[in-house]
């Protein structure tokens, strides 16, 4: 009985493993056409000032609509396009497309581009960037890319290198997803970051935990301390906001102000967030 019942769970997850795995087929297959047939996508999602209330930019997101799976997530599918190498004509199409997008916005707003490690190590990086830059005219200064701690994992001679390298383009680099890698402090003490996004996991705890208050706050003091803007992702509730200004953090970003958005509507989610911010002044 306990036999036959073992090998039901077996033949379980059995038929999982293999859905798992022709599923990952069918994205790995359909990404190679994704970017032909125009199915990737970018949504904006807005970051604010806390200081002042408005929004300072926005962070550009890449969403694939695939023809019969519908929607997928990038967390999905972008460790399947890193595997397969995918990723740096990926990144290198959403650079240009972000960057393009924001040479129409409003002179003040900048826009955030995430970076993956994949993408970082391959020879070409510094030229993609630049090519996207003078393509849409986009002030360098109105440009960040977000890295996280694992690009600087491995070769950290060359990977400093290049980032010194994309910074004298006159970009902002950005760290994100702070506090859930590995050895966060060193590579502040070895490359000057614009910016540090802190991890939607301490954003949670707040306004309540002691344990997350006592780690934000940290972080906020560390940012005045090193000239670095602390901004909070994953910021949802009223509650929340107001401990992180509280703390002294920068810029806030998260559903409680807007989820990423198409192109399209990023006009009217600014007029949007500029009249409810006036209201609650
Ligand atoms: P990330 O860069 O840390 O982006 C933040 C993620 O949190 C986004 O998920 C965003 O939609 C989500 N988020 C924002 N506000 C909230 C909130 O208040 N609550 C909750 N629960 N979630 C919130 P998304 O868009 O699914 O992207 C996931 C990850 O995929 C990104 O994490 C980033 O690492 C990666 N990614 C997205 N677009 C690109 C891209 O163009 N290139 C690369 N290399 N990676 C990308
Ligand atoms: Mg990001
Ligand atoms: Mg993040
Ligand atoms: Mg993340």
């Amino acid at each position: 009985r306990a036999k036959a019942d073992g090998r039901a769970v077996y033949r379980f997850f059995e038929r999982r493993m293999d859905e798992a795995v022709r599923r990952k087929q069918e994205l790995k297959l359909g990404l190679r056409l994704a970017c032909e047939r125009d199915e990737l996508e970018l949504r904006f999602q807005p970051f604010v000032s806390i200081e002042h209330g408005h929004v300072t930019g926005f962070e550009a997101l890449m969403r694939w609509r695939h023809p019969t799976l519908g929607m997928v997530s990038p967390a999905e599918f972008i460790p399947v396009a890193e595997e397969s190498g995918l990723i740096t004509r990926m990144g290198e199409w959403a650079l240009r497309a972000a960057c393009r997008e924001a040479s129409r916005w409003p002179e003040g707003l900048r826009v955030a581009v995430n970076l993956s490690p994949v993408q970082f190590r391959k020879p070409g990086l510094v030229r993609a960037v630049t090519v996207a830059l003078e393509e849409s005219g986009l002030a360098p200064g109105r440009l960040e890319l977000e890295i996280t701690e694992s690009v600087l994992l491995g070769e950290e001679e060359a990977n400093l290198q290049i980032l010194q390298e994309l910074r004298a383009l006159g970009l902002r680099i950005a760290l994100d997803d702070f506090g859930t890698g590995f050895s966060s402090l060193g590579y502040l003490l070895r490359f000057p970051f614009d910016k540090i996004k802190i991890d939607r996991a301490f954003v949670q705890g707040l306004p309540d935990r002691e344990d997350a208050k006592a780690i934000v706050s940290a972080i906020a003091r560390m940012g005045q301390g090193l000239g670095i803007s602390i901004t909070a992702e994953g910021v949802e509730t009223a509650g929340q906001y107001a401990s992180l200004k509280l703390k002294g953090c920068n810029e806030a970003q998260g559903f409680l102000f807007s989820p990423p958005v198409p192109a399209q509507e990023v006009g009217g989610l600014l007029e949007r967030l500029r009249a409810s911010g006036e209201l609650a002044a």
